[in-house]
């Protein structure tokens, strides 16, 4: 992405940025819209785009473009609107810290170690992969394990095939993905192991990845044990019970010369952390008001970072309303204050945002931890409707619209997934 010379990096912005990944690049377009004028970007990498540079596949911007586009021109397509909204752009630089009244501490290897106050700030750093380590999987440490974005880097990126006889634990939708690459590219995929009795990835990815490919899905497995000493050899598996212990004596080995781990995202919350942002135990990520502010006044934060999504889309409708609520605290211009705070009840997970007002629309995106199916979505008993289905691997997105919550005057709001049947009985 173009970088800037050394004298034109203000000490003032309106509006800092942290990361530019599809949230960062939509939060620059919110806020330049909300009537920011001084706008900065700061990404660690050289280009602009965060995970969606690797994902080469198709199936970006169906909702938001109407369109299909692969991660690279889904990302080149919001460029190209920072570009015209004249936001500055800061390529390899790392945001070491963000203080309590603004203060963005910048390492970059053009400009130096920097310091840039803003009006507000949003951080999009997104989410790490979690590893190997984060599960402890018992056996030796060859080589040949890695986790399946960063193979995922390696086949699209630099043109590496990371092995040829390979098996994938976790259905996470990176994991799905790659197992379709990776037969494309010409190796074997001998199986994929998920400790849930349920795939954690998109139905669509499980079908178009898996089945179409005749990649046997294992559900209720998992590996118990690494073996080889150079280079990873084989794998042993086993189902689960109930409560997720192996069951030893029915396990098998699976012979395979790379283990893909695929368990799940964590938001990157290094920065929220350290500044004392209120962080939600089950996304991990910041608490959020309906215009994406953090605990911290004048911090937002958006896209990965507050809660791993399965499509960017979202991400990107989530973090255009987060730049415009930055926008807005810099110039002075901020909404009412929320009046609703919504509390995950009946089978649900997680409810982003935290809090919303029954004066605006809002989207609200919910995880569940249970699959039903048919269902009905209940925000207290104030408003409800049918849901085709849930899954806990699909992120529900519900419009919630001023006139569903007419009867209701603020306060806590607990919202349910329950069967049908039950809704109605
Ligand atoms: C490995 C991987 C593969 C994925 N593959 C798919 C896929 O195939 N299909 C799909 O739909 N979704 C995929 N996703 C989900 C995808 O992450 C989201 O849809 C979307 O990219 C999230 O956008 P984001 O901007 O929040 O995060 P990211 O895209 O992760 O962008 C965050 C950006 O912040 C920057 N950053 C972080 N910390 C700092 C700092 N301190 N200073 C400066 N810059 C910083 C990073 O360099 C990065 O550019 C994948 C995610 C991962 C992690």
């Amino acid at each position: 992405m173009p970088d800037l010379r050394p004298w034109d990096l203000r000490s003032r912005y309106d509006v800092v940025i942290v990361g530019a990944g599809p949230a960062g690049l939509a939060a620059a377009v919110g806020a330049r819209e909300a009537g920011a004028e001084h706008v900065l970007v700061v990404d660690r990498e050289h280009e602009a785009g965060g995970i969606l540079q690797q994902c080469i596949h198709h199936g970006f911007g169906l909702h938001h473009f109407k369109e299909e586009l692969t991660g690279p021109s889904y990302a080149q397509r919001y460029l190209e609107q920072v570009l015209e909204h004249d936001v500055d752009l800061l390529p390899d630089s790392y945001v070491l810290d963000v203080d309590p009244s603004r203060r963005v501490s910048i390492l970059s290897g053009r400009h130096g170690l920097r310091e840039v106050d803003a009006g507000a700030v949003v951080l999009a750093m997104g989410a790490r992969e979690r590893t190997r380590e984060a599960i402890r999987i018992p056996g030796s440490r060859p080589s040949g394990v890695m986790t399946a974005g960063f193979a995922q880097k390696l086949v699209n990126l630099a043109g590496y095939l990371p092995g040829k006889r390979v098996a994938i634990l976790g259905s996470g939708d990176i994991g799905l993905i790659m197992a379709r690459r990776l037969v494309l590219e010409g190796a074997e995929v001998v199986g994929v192991y998920e400790l849930m009795p349920h795939a954690n990835g998109l139905t669509r990815n499980v079908v178009q990845c898996l089945h179409d490919f005749d990649i046997p899905l294992h559900l209720s497995t998992t590996v118990v044990r690494i073996h080889g000493s150079e280079r990873i050899e084989k794998v042993t598996v086993a189902p689960v019970d109930e409560q997720f212990r192996p069951k030893l004596d029915e396990a098998w080995d699976v012979d395979c010369d790379t283990l893909l781990v695929s368990i799940g995202l964590i938001p990157d919350n290094e920065l929220a952390r350290s500044l004392g942002v209120r962080l939600d135990p089950v996304t991990t990520g910041p608490i959020v008001t309906s215009r994406m502010e953090t605990s911290r006044d004048g911090v937002f934060a958006c896209g990965n970072t507050v809660h791993i999504h399965d499509l960017v889309d979202w991400v990107s409708q989530e973090s255009q309303l987060a730049g415009a609520g930055a926008g807005a605290a810099a110039v002075g211009t901020r909404a009412s204050p929320d009046n609703v705070r919504l509390i995950p009840g009946t089978n649900v997970r997680s409810c982003v945002p935290h809090t919303i007002t029954t004066e605006r629309e809002h989207t609200v995106y919910l995880r569940v931890t249970t699959s039903i199916a048919p269902c009905t979505l209940r925000f207290g008993d104030v408003y409800e409707r049918p849901l085709r289905y849930v899954v806990p691997g699909e992120m529900v997105t519900v419009k919630v619209r001023p006139r569903f919550l007419q009867d209701f005057h603020g306060g806590n709001l607990t919202v349910h997934v329950v069967p049908r049947e039950e809704a109605t009985a």
